[in-house]
């Protein structure tokens, strides 16, 4: 193996800059050249890509987004598409490509590579941290500790004004960043996709809390699990209970990223390197029991990752 390219794709993620850095140092290590594909899979289609040096990556480990470019193709889920990327594997002598990115694009990396072989490695960058196969993804911490902070500047207006806030978060069918954030930010309730709940149950919590004396809640609804405005609504409806609605949209995709995001995105970055010089040819880096280990790409798409019942639970005893 002589030259590999690397892509972001999908969603951005704080900590992709990391891995881009971490992709092509360890490359270039094994004595291998870079390309760089701007826009995902886009750019793979365009041709819209050129060497990377040890240069290029400089001063980019503590920048949020990426400095390829991400973008979503919806040419790439057409066989003409995907046809034309191939093109310019062949143009450009690619022998491997590492996909940062969320499910969606390693379905895409999984598809290329059943049609024309091409050994590729799905490194995992999202703030939903939805993928099975790693317990982590890169972008996650960063996005739960924007959330936290946000909970913390809410919790000094509710206490003040002993008022019930409901903060709407990302995650789209996950609720992993609502659960982690949740606890972190010590909220009286998580409402999560994976875990079906009801207002009344919601209602219940409020009450039980103002008559301990409680002088102010926060629920955490995260994106997948309904709209913070309806639950406000109901809750309204319900008991005559005022709610202030906050959804922080896409403020938790960006910023700096927190020393785990980048150590995290270092190690997978390099360990996708590895494992393609090695041979391994249709897979994904992942994190279990802090070590970088390999699984089979298709398996992250398979299934849905399941909530942690562990920490739900934990989670609810601790908000009493
Ligand atoms: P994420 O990677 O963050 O989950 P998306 O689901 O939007 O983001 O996927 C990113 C890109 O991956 C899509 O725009 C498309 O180019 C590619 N992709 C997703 N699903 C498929 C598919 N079934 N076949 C081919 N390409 C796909």
């Amino acid at each position: 193996m002589q030259r590999i390219a690397v892509l972001t794709s999908g969603g951005d993620s704080p900590g992709m800059n990391a891995a881009v850095r971490a992709v092509v140092r360890k490359a270039i290590y094994h004595g291998l050249e870079v390309i760089g594909i701007k826009r995902g899979f886009s750019g793979f289609i365009e041709a819209d890509m050129w060497p990377m040096d040890l240069s290029s990556v400089a001063d980019i480990i503590h920048r949020g987004g990426t400095i390829l470019r991400t973008a979503r193709s919806e040419e790439f889920k057409t066989p003409e598409g995907r046809g034309k990327a191939f093109a310019n594997v062949q143009r450009f002598g690619i022998q491997g490509l590492v996909v940062i990115g969320g499910d969606g694009s390693f379905r895409g990396a999984d598809i290329f590579n059943t049609e024309y072989n091409l050994p590729v490695i799905g490194v995992p960058g999202t703030i939903d941290n939805d993928i099975i196969g790693t317990e982590y993804s890169i972008g996650f911490d960063t996005a739960i500790n924007t959330v936290v902070d946000a909970i913390n500047k809410i919790r000094d207006t509710a206490t003040s004004h002993e008022r019930t806030f409901i903060l709407e978060v990302m995650g789209r069918e996950s609720g992993y960043i609502a659960l982690m954030a949740g606890l972190a930010g010590g909220a009286e309730s998580i409402l999560v996709p994976e875990l079906r709940y009801g207002i009344d149950e919601v209602c219940e919590k409020l009450i039980h809390g103002y008559k301990r004396g409680k002088l102010h809640s926060i629920i955490i609804i995260a994106e997948g699990a309904g709209s913070g405005l309806d639950v406000g609504k109901q809750i309204s409806e319900k008991i005559g209970l005022e709610t202030k609605v906050t959804i922080l949209g896409h403020l938790q995709r960006g910023g700096t990223p927190t020393a785990f995001d980048r150590i995290l995105a270092s190690r997978m970055g390099a360990k996708a390197v590895e494992i393609l010089v090695e041979g391994y040819r249709k897979h994904m880096v992942g994190m279990i029991a802090d070590k970088i280990v390999a699984s089979p790409l298709d398996a992250s798409f398979k299934g849905k990752k399941a909530i942690d019942l562990d920490i739900y639970n934990l989670a609810n005893i601790l908000s009493i």
